[in-house]
């Protein structure tokens, strides 16, 4: 007898426990559950909110970011560090920053910022409207810090100086030794006595992706004879006591533990050394973003994993700094962290629906007749691939069959064979393909050339989202992101999938999911869809997609909403933030929907002219036309 499928099974087949715990499970009912304050704590059953959101007219696809994990993400890393300056007797405290720049949604900045006292964060800006942003945020708010990076000109040094004058306490850092004269000069000419922080160019180098942004060659940063020089100019300059802050950043999503303590421990000796030259002043370390997010839940160091835990992180950062300052005898700094994904990726999922199957075994691997006498030899050939085909031989006929298809096409190009006898080599070609690939399923081990056979079977599911708009780097960087159903998780997922996005672009699909042997698979396995909707959510999207999203194909932002989940495990909608509509994304590619709808109207009164249209079907074309422009960039119901 078959075994039932149970939701112990989904959680194996999806590795919910590897990349979710302790924010997302499967409930008894087989739908995901939101469990912000791990598994003893409250849970929402996200279906339900779902199918409530779009009881309140919310179409998926749908961002939904959770705020109590928001609230948790910045908790764990901050008693991370706590844990390590009280296990390492580090004398220095911490203080984590959000680099606006991973989410700069107002809501989400709002939120981080405003947490209570012990937790309190600081905010990092790259950029001038960042930097307008936090200068706003944190005036009166000395406690929370602003690190003040990216590149500057003097409009951006005169601004950190007003923020200054506002009551914040921003940090202006040097990530060009070209900086160093527009920030004195801007000093003197407002009467300011800026913080001033050096961003150093690290020998060491981050690992993963962003591997090659670090080292000798990286973008920003200044080498150790810059460094050495800032020195001598600010002590002419009678500024030397402004330098406080020594800042390093080897790159974003940084795979292995051993480029964290490697560059900790190269910039703890820089942050003695510059004391020793005098900057006395010096007693902050930023050591900048970086810290990974384990999206496949492998625990590697492949790159879109880590081997290694938050908490191993700031052991390292800790104890290394804390031990090469006691070799030197300088003080224990503040350590400060940028931090981005791995506070907010979390938070966030995207839900979308699946709305239509190309079932391609079904379609194309259809049974298949033995061919008549009279037939093209190709198609006996290729038949007799199909007859033998068993366990010993299946490799040997994979490798026919590839050679017969590949014949089948040169002479249907070469007016051989006719449409016909190609179709029939397909079909045969297919029906054997799904026969080697059942052989498949029973073996431990499969052959490399063979392991291509699953995608290629693989129905395609195509989802109401944009891969452009919302995962971004899973097109641009290959990133992995899980994605699973979010309901129907206590039945057999019998199909295997590829997902493709609405854009009319080959691009537009994922065909690469999360595995645990620290690579990825072409396949994603999912439930036929049935009557009702068939949801889909990608989960840990919170850092990065959203700005970085585009508008390719004219598909805008989602609607999106923040949830707070109560105690008793309901849950209130704090902001509903609408997604674009058409007018919108149209208005930012500089079309006038007044206009368009004014020549759409001509037209149509031309059509009745013509008689082509009657007075009514024009007024309900011009209805349809009018509620297009209003709508949802995205397919709705
Ligand atoms: N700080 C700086 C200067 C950065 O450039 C970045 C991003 O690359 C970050 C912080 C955030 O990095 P992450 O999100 O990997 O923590």
């Amino acid at each position: 007898m078959e075994k039932k499928w149970t939701i112990a099974d989904s959680r194996e087949e999806y590795h919910i426990g590897h990349w979710g715990s302790p924010f997302f499970d499967i409930n008894a009912q087989g739908n995901l559950s939101v469990t912000p304050w791990a598994a003893e704590g409250p849970k929402l059953d996200l279906p339900t909110l779902v199918a409530d959101l779009r009881r309140r007219g919310l179409e998926p696809p749908l961002l939904i970011r959770f705020n109590d994990i928001l609230d948790a993400r910045v908790r764990y890393l901050a008693d991370a560090f706590r844990n390590s300056i009280e296990a390492y007797d580090y004398q220095g405290s911490y203080q984590s920053l959000l680099p606006i720049k991973v989410n700069q949604q107002r809501h989400v900045v709002e939120r981080i910022i405003a947490q209570e006292d012990q937790y309190r964060l600081g905010l990092e800006a790259g950029s001038k409207p960042e930097l307008l942003i936090a200068t706003a945020l944190l005036s009166d708010r000395k406690d929370q810090l602003l690190i003040c990076n990216g590149y500057k000109d003097r409009e951006y040094v005169d601004t950190v100086l007003d923020a200054q004058r506002l009551g914040a306490q921003p940090y202006l850092v040097l990530d060009r030794f070209a900086e160093l004269d527009l920030v004195i000069e801007a000093a003197r000419a407002a009467k300011t006595m800026p913080n001033i922080g050096i961003r150093a160019r690290l020998t060491a180098k981050g690992a993963g992706r962003w591997e090659s942004s670090s080292g000798d060659r990286s973008k920003f940063g200044l080498s150790a004879r810059e460094i050495v020089e800032c020195i001598e100019r600010l002590r002419a300059a009678n500024m030397l006591g402004s330098l406080k802050l020594l800042h390093f950043h080897i790159g974003s999503q940084i795979t292995a533990i051993r480029s964290v303590k490697v560059a900790s421990r190269e910039a703890s000796h820089l942050y003695c050394s510059m004391r020793k030259l005098g900057a006395t002043n010096l007693t902050l370390i930023d050591v900048g973003g970086g810290l990974a997010v384990d999206y496949d839940g492998s625990k590697t160091n492949y790159h879109s994993s880590k081997n290694y835990s938050v908490q191993e992180y700031a052991n390292d950062v800790v104890a290394t700094l804390g031990d090469i300052c006691d070799a030197n005898s300088e003080p224990h700094p503040k350590i400060l962290s940028e931090s981005g994904r791995a506070l907010v990726a979390h938070h966030s999922v995207l839900v979308f629906n699946v709305l239509g199957v190309h079932a391609f075994t079904q379609d194309t691997c259809a049974e298949v007749q033995k061919p008549t006498p009279d037939e093209h030899h190709l198609i006996h050939d290729i038949w007799e691939a199909y007859d033998t085909l068993n366990p010993r031989n299946f490799q040997e006929v994979y490798h026919d069959l590839l050679a017969l298809k590949e014949e089948s096409a040169t002479l249907f190009s070469h007016g051989v064979i006719d449409l016909e006898a190609r179709a029939r080599t397909e079909a045969i070609f297919w029906a054997t393909a799904k026969r080697i690939h059942a052989h498949l399923q029973t073996l431990d081990y499969v052959p490399e050339d063979l392991s291509g056979l699953g995608k290629m079977l693989s129905d395609t599911y195509y989802c109401n989202f944009s891969i452009f708009q919302s995962l971004p780097d899973a097109w641009a960087v290959d990133h992995l992101f899980p994605i699973m159903p979010i309901h129907r998780l206590n039945e057999e997922p019998k199909r295997q999938a590829v997902l493709a996005d609405l854009t009319c672009d080959s691009d537009g699909k994922l065909d690469r999911f999360i595995d645990l042997r620290g690579h990825d698979n072409a396949t994603l396995k999912l439930h036929q869809p049935g009557e009702s909707p068939y949801y889909l959510g990608a989960f840990l999207v919170g850092a990065y997609q959203e700005t970085l999203g585009d508008l390719h194909n004219l598909f805008g932002d989602t609607n999106a909403v923040h949830v707070n989940i109560r105690e008793n495990g309901a849950y209130s909608l704090e902001h509903i933030v609408h997604g674009d509509t058409v007018n919108q994304v149209l208005s930012y590619v500089e079309y006038d929907c007044h206009e368009l709808l004014q020549r759409t109207w001509k037209a149509a009164e031309r059509a009745v002219e013509r008689g082509e249209l009657s007075l009514e079907e024009s007024a309900a074309l011009m209805k349809r036309y009018q509620a297009g422009l209003e709508g949802y960039t995205y397919l709705e119901d």
